[in-house]
């Protein structure tokens, strides 16, 4: 099938014409033309196929998430084609304007571009644009504002983020996120970046950890190129820091960092902050840089409460395909792994991960035994007391009636929901939690369970009673 270049050459442009014409047919104008329409068909070798995208952004956003169809519609086309390999090269686009030189180690590698077209020149205006691109750090492909999902512990958080990632002007400088150890921070400034590139791939959006931002600085200090790092970050549009926290004590990164933030800000460009606390508890970092730091909008996640794991749970099992996880597992583990969404995530992996292997359906008791060590862990601080406390309070009862003798429906109606919430709540066991009630059997705590589950069914009213204890005791 071997004939001249020139009508192969043309042949392969019709066929990726083709191509073009069904992503834009699937995807729709508006992610064609961000994502797709800069893809360029480079050059078609043997069983190799090499198409250049002009940024390692829309490189990674690309294969992330059109990789298999465009493949696909491409091997159509094509049988021939085994492999198609999407790779960056700059040519395309305009000069970006920035600083020349600087970090060739860590470029993509070239081996492969310069393996497909031998002939071409290696373009000057790569060069000049990657040093940009390279102080952003990559971002997760997972972490979009689609897949973040939101509840009261996160609304506040959630919504200042997409006003920054929706709006031109600069909203409150800066946008400062802090909570607690995987609560969303992390994918709330991804989510951020996200958006803004795919709104308007020419906006330089600049994402890094504190820890890297010290990094490179601490470097061009080494090197005696810190003008060269200034002005780097200067000419960025929006630039995020994310655990700003890590430059607590680091005196003179927190300086820089101070002048960057100064600069960035005199020039009406957006910034957005995170840490694992407020501005204010920043123990380590100079007072005028703290209270500057407060200075935006400050919100925070809040740990995240019941309804807030279960409708991740949800999400995550639905996406993964995982429709076989039982609801009362999907709730066994919103109860139970409270600690942060990671180790939520982590835990739905464990089981779906067990389930694929052994190929067992997911139940409640392989879920208990898969996760025996993450459960205890996770094991809540809250007691059997306070659990009576609460409860005796709810329905208007004395605390002594949970150890006492008396049977009356009213009493001994109270008692055995505060078993069935010591049985949820805590990794006491039926013996032990039948002695603090007044030295119950265990099989009188095994009955009060198995009561208040039926009743849950029948009477919605009494399980919203349930919810709302288990709420008010959890948080
Ligand atoms: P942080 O930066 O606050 O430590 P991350 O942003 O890294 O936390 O979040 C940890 C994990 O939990 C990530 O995989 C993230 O996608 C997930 N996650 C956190 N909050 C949510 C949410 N509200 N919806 C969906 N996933 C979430
Ligand atoms: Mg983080």
């Amino acid at each position: 099938m071997s004939i001249g270049a020139q009508p192969e050459q043309a042949e392969f442009m019709d066929n990726w014409s083709r191509v073009r014409g069904r992503l834009r047919a699937e995807f729709g104008d508006a992610t064609f033309n961000s994502w797709l329409k800069p893809l360029n068909l480079a050059s078609v070798s043997g069983e190799r196929t090499l198409i250049t995208v002009p940024t390692r952004f829309m490189r990674d956003w690309v294969v992330n998430h059109y990789y298999d169809r465009i493949r696909e519609l491409w091997l159509a086309e094509c049988p021939k084609a085994r492999r198609v390999d999407i790779v960056v090269r700059a040519t395309d686009r305009p000069l970006a304007g920035m600083r020349p030189g600087a970090d060739a180690g860590r470029r993509e590698p070239p081996a492969e571009d310069a393996k497909a077209k031998p002939a071409e020149p290696k373009d000057r205006r790569q060069e000049d644009d990657e040093p940009l691109l390279d102080i952003s750090a990559p971002l997760d492909s997972r972490f979009t504002f689609d897949d973040f999902v939101v509840g009261k512990p996160n609304e506040l958080a959630y919504a200042a983020a997409r006003r920054v990632a929706e709006s031109d002007r600069v909203s409150f400088n800066p946008l400062f996120l802090y909570g607690g150890v995987g609560l969303g921070k992390t994918h709330l400034m991804h989510a951020i970046a996200w958006h803004l590139r795919g709104r308007n791939p020419d906006r330089k959006v600049v994402y890094m950890s504190a820890e890297k931002f010290m990094y490179q600085f601490v470097r061009a200090v080494r090197f005696k190129d810190t003008m060269a790092f200034k002005q780097r970050f200067r000419s960025v549009d929006v630039l995020l820091i994310d655990d700003v926290q890590f430059i607590a004590g680091k005196d003179s990164t927190q300086e820089e960092f101070f002048h960057t933030f100064n600069a960035l800000v005199d020039q009406n460009r957006q910034i957005v902050i995170s840490a694992d606390r407020s501005p204010s508890d920043l123990d380590g970092i100079e007072e005028r840089i703290r209270s500057r730091l407060g200075w935006g909008l400050v919100a925070d996640l809040h740990p995240t409460d019941y309804e807030l794991r279960l409708g991740i749970l949800q999400t995550k099992a639905e996406t993964s395909g995982a429709d076989r996880v039982p609801r009362r597992v999907l709730e066994f583990l919103a109860h139970r792994i409270t600690s942060n969404v990671r180790e939520l995530e982590g835990a739905l992996n464990r089981v779906l991960a067990y389930h694929n292997l052994v190929g067992r359906p997911i139940t409640l008791e392989t879920t208990q035994e898969v996760l025996q060590d993450l459960l205890r862990a996770n094991d809540r601080r809250v007691t059997i007391e306070e659990i009576q406390k609460r409860v005796a309070a709810h329905y208007n009862i004395r605390l002594s009636d949970m150890h006492s003798a008396r049977r009356a429906r009213a009493v001994a109606r109270p008692r055995q929901v505060a078993m069935y919430l010591a049985k949820q709540l805590t990794s006491r066991s039926l013996p032990e939690i039948g002695r603090k009630f007044g030295g119950r059997d265990h099989t009188t705590v095994m009955h009060a369970v198995k009561r208040v589950e039926e009743l849950r069914e029948t009477d919605s009213g009494f399980a919203e009673d349930i919810d709302l204890l288990r709420r008010l005791l959890e948080s």
